[in-house]
């Protein structure tokens, strides 16, 4: 874990926020106890404390889960839908420009691994899916209701390269991005 990640949760440790509930524990090595990062025990030092991204390795290294914090009761489901709840922020800020899935979790200073699995158990669909969902309902909104060049269309949602978005769009819709807002316009759709 890189020093700038370690300090992060660490802070949210020290303040008790729960931005880090279930996505990380905390070992504390002098006590051989893990908990919760919102634990209301006193806040280990720095120096004693391993960050674990899952409580079952946590466990490996012969740590025993806190009685107070429980970390292994099910506080598990809320964190992780906060984690996909951020996802879903930041591709909505973010879907104009080029993203990956990688940017996505170096923002949430996550793991691309972990992000992926949690968004998943959340929603059932990937952040790519999701990415690609809000890239298309934008540029349906953009063909209906702007003026906007299909070249233009294409740039807000994030593709370099108007035919890219074209074939792209008539992959997902049946229709090219010209057809769909003529149907539009003619009160075929919508
Ligand atoms: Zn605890």
């Amino acid at each position: 874990m890189d020093q700038e990640l370690f300090d992060r949760i660490y802070q949210s440790v020290v303040r008790r926020e729960a931005t880090y509930d279930g996505i990380y524990y905390t070992g504390v090595r002098t006590t051989r106890i893990v908990c919760r990062p919102t634990c209301k025990a006193k806040t280990p030092k720095a120096e004693n404390v391993t960050f674990y991204p899952s409580l079952e390795m946590a466990l490996q290294d012969g740590y025993r889960p806190c009685k107070r914090c429980k970390p292994e009761s099910n506080g598990r489901l809320r964190p992780d839908a906060a984690l996909a709840a951020q996802v879903d922020a930041v591709i909505e800020a973010r879907f104009a420009g080029k993203l990956t899935l990688r940017a996505i979790a170096e923002s949430l200073s996550v793991s691309p691994y972990h992000l992926q699995r949690v968004y998943k158990q959340v929603n059932g669909y990937s952040p790519a899916q999701k990415l690609e969902q809000t890239r298309l309902a934008h540029a349906k909104r953009l063909l209906a209701h702007s003026g906007d060049a299909v070249a233009d269309v294409a740039a807000a949602v994030g593709y370099g390269s108007p035919s890219h978005f074209s074939a792209w769009f008539s992959r997902r819709t049946g229709r090219s991005p010209t057809e769909y807002r003529n149907a539009c316009r003619g009160g075929d759709l919508m």
